[in-house]
């Protein structure tokens, strides 16, 4: 049988963080763990983003519920099945994928346990083969953005944030300051399709390697005209959210931006991976802002992706992640060879 405990945990940044749409300067997250009758412990995270229409208060009652259901229908863990898993967490409710994302997690770190293997093997991967993250640039004035630049140098890929009337003297105050970086872009639905059209042709001068969510949400339309208009590679965030979403965009962009947080954890998000594969998707993997727990589960799918952008935990303020797992070495997300997510509690 197995237990469920969850605790919310405030999350700092090192310093406010923006994007098109506003400016965030603590994460509201839940870390949960999941616990067999032999004292297996399986960890996990939520961070609910009210984007997607969740909230801290809306995961604790989710997990309260789901406990609830565990004390009447207990969950095998000979062996633990994702399949039924995620049936019953959808019973429990078909929203809430950060609160879902938290106990699948936490499943894949028991499961890995159990087994004696990393997650990243388990989900079909190769602990060596995971990618490189990008390092976020949030939104600022030039001078700042510059000097956060700078203070990046040792990551050889950032995401700058984009969507404001000063786009264009950001984007170069960055360049400059890392002339050899790749760069990519994220406008978080900013533009209308007529301002992305334009926008990419004049920052296409700054060596932009591609351009995540340039339109609204839910205007795919929008998404298409973009990408046949564009130079630069297309990439949908906001637009992708689950599974079915991808056979919708995959004729309005080049990739997707797979999220365990708007998913609801690794199990859909393989799904995911291969649809988009099927549809000749490339495959970008994102975060919220996150602790070392989400990230690190995050990096265990990441072997199965093009492009890394798992850097939530790399911009909380010093000594507020709870958590030790993925290491970032000059970009680069180095997993242990650990059963599970080989997480461990920071203080431990
Ligand atoms: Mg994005």
């Amino acid at each position: 049988m197995v237990s469920v405990r969850w605790q919310p945990v405030d999350l700092r940044l090192h310093e406010p963080f923006t994007i098109s749409r506003g400016t965030e300067l603590v994460a509201e997250n839940v870390l949960v763990t999941l616990q067999t009758d032999e004292g297996v412990v399986g960890y996990g995270e939520a961070a609910p983003s009210s984007h997607y229409g969740e909230r801290r208060s809306s995961v604790l009652a989710f997990l309260q519920e789901f406990a609830g259901s565990l004390r009447t229908d207990p969950l095998s863990t000979a062996p633990l099945a994702m399949e039924t898993l995620h049936r019953r967490l959808a019973q429990v409710a078909h929203l809430n994928p950060a609160a879902r994302a938290a106990i699948d997690m936490a499943a894949y770190d028991l499961l890995g346990k159990m087994a004696g293997l990393p997650v990243a093997t388990l989900l079909g991967g190769d602990l060596a083969e995971t990618p490189r993250t990008s390092f976020t640039i949030g939104i600022d004035t030039p001078e700042r953005m510059a000097a956060k630049t700078r203070a990046a140098s040792h990551y050889p890929i950032l995401k700058v944030k984009v969507g404001t009337p000063h786009d264009i003297e950001n984007l170069a105050a960055v360049r400059s300051a890392a002339p050899h970086a790749i760069i990519r872009v994220d406008a978080n639905a900013a533009w209308t399709p007529r301002q992305a059209i334009r926008m990419i042709r004049e920052i296409d001068q700054f060596g932009i390697e591609f351009v995540e969510q340039p339109v609204a949400d839910h205007d795919l339309a929008g998404l298409r005209l973009v990408r046949q208009q564009s130079v630069l590679p297309i990439y949908a965030d906001e637009s992708c959210i689950v599974p079915a979403d991808v056979p919708r965009v995959a004729d309005c962009v080049d990739g997707i931006n797979i999220k365990l947080m708007k998913c609801g954890g690794l199990y859909p998000a393989v799904q995911m991976v291969h649809l988009a594969r099927a549809h000749n998707l490339r495959v970008m993997l994102g975060c919220m802002i996150e602790s070392s727990v989400a990230i690190t589960a995050a990096a265990h799918l990441s072997t199965l992706v093009d492009v890394a952008d798992l850097d939530g935990h790399l911009l909380l303020a010093h000594g507020d992640d709870p958590f030790v797992g993925v290491q970032v070495i000059d970009g680069r997300l180095m997993l242990s060879t650990a059963p599970g997510l080989g997480v461990t509690p920071s203080a431990a």
